[in-house]
């Protein structure tokens, strides 16, 4: 082996780059999704095909992007989210990293149609290897669609690692199904191998949000709490003591419309829960919490899953009395049997 120090080649800088987002079709979904999400979508189409490993779709009416935008969209760090550092402390957002679209275009063949609000006609890019390699005006509807197909076309080792059809489509509907939970507000259709798989109203109606999405069954188990104060709100459902599941599947926090995880506010509901359920069972929960964006900090991870509360104790303080206050009121003691 040459020993010898070298700067790599931009090529496979972005390679590197793009594994640390791009981990399987699902992390593509998830990009895509919340790119539609932070453009105001209101509709939001999914389509899938093979576990999203040769075809990926993801179709919005936000507010698009004109052809300038559409040149700069698949450069690394590029971003409309965020200007300069000081904006990472206050983040509104979804995105901000400005790396995704550069990242699946690297590993994916990419088409893209966009048409932005105030522009009549809309524009169609093919990507190869990250690079623009057509551009063309098109007819098409205010808003964008993406399209990743053929995933790691080009990294054969990445690709052998993929699983199967049934795997990756399970990672992609997990991913959908928080996105829609979280955001009740949009309208998501998801459609797998040509059936449409969910639909959800996007009335805003968390509960009927939470019927399309998990099934009347929550709906008839699970129980409102709310809190709220200046800083900080926690509004959300967590289930009756005798509704729970045998791992966490089940447990959703969302902040400021991001699914999150937090070990630390999941042991904290665990814990209400401790003498009421069998061990080695999770109560179910679906929480949104609200707070200042600049009381967190969510550049700690490039999937933006962790994030880090200035206020931590307070959140956990409220959360554990509102959860046990809550339960104190729903719980069901188990029917005993007399037999005389
Ligand atoms: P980030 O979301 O972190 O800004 P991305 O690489 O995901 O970075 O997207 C780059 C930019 O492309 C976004 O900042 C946005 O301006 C634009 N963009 C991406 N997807 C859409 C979309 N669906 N609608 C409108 N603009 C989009
Ligand atoms: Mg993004």
């Amino acid at each position: 082996m040459n020993n010898k120090i070298k700067i790599l080649d931009e090529a496979t800088i972005a390679k590197i780059a793009a594994g640390e987002i791009i981990e399987r079709p699902a992390s593509i979904v998830k990009e895509l999704i919340e790119n539609s999400i932070d453009a105001g979508a209101s509709n939001i189409v999914i389509e899938i095909k093979n576990g999203g490993k040769t075809y990926i779709r993801v179709t919005d009416d936000g507010i698009g992007m004109n052809e300038d935008e559409v040149e700069f969209a698949f450069l690394r760090h590029s971003t409309s989210k965020i200007s300069v550092a000081e904006d990472l402390l206050n983040i509104h957002s979804l995105g901000f990293r400005g790396e995704a679209l550069a990242s699946i275009s690297t590993t994916c063949m990419m088409e893209t149609l966009t048409r932005n609000i105030s522009s009549n006609k809309g524009i169609r890019v093919f990507l190869e290897e990250g690079k623009i390699i057509k551009k063309e005006p098109i007819g098409c509807p205010e808003g964008t669609t993406m399209i990743a197909k053929d995933l790691f076309y080009n990294t054969p080792v990445r690709k052998k690692f993929l699983k199967s059809d049934l795997v990756e489509s399970n990672h992609i509907s997990d991913v959908i199904y928080k996105l829609a939970l979280g955001n009740p507000g949009i309208s998501f259709k998801y459609i797998k191998d040509s059936k449409v798989i969910l639909k959800t109203p996007g009335n805003n109606q968390v509960k009927s949000n939470i019927y399309s999405v998990l099934g009347k069954d929550f709906i008839d188990n699970l129980f409102e709490i709310s809190y709220y104060d200046s800083d900080l709100s926690i509004q959300g459902y967590i289930s009756k003591n005798d509704f729970y599941r045998g791992n966490r599947g089940h447990q959703y926090i969302f902040v400021n419309g991001r699914w999150i995880e937090n070990i630390e506010l999941t042991k904290i509901i665990e814990n209400c829960y401790k003498s009421l359920i069998p061990i080695n069972r999770f109560p179910i929960f679906i929480l949104f919490i609200e707070i200042e964006p600049s009381l967190i900090d969510v550049n700690i991870h490039p999937t933006k899953q962790e994030i880090k509360f200035s206020n931590q104790n307070k959140i956990n303080n409220t959360l554990k009395q509102l959860v046990n206050k809550k339960l104190k009121d729903i719980i069901s003691i188990p029917k005993i049997e007399i037999n005389d």
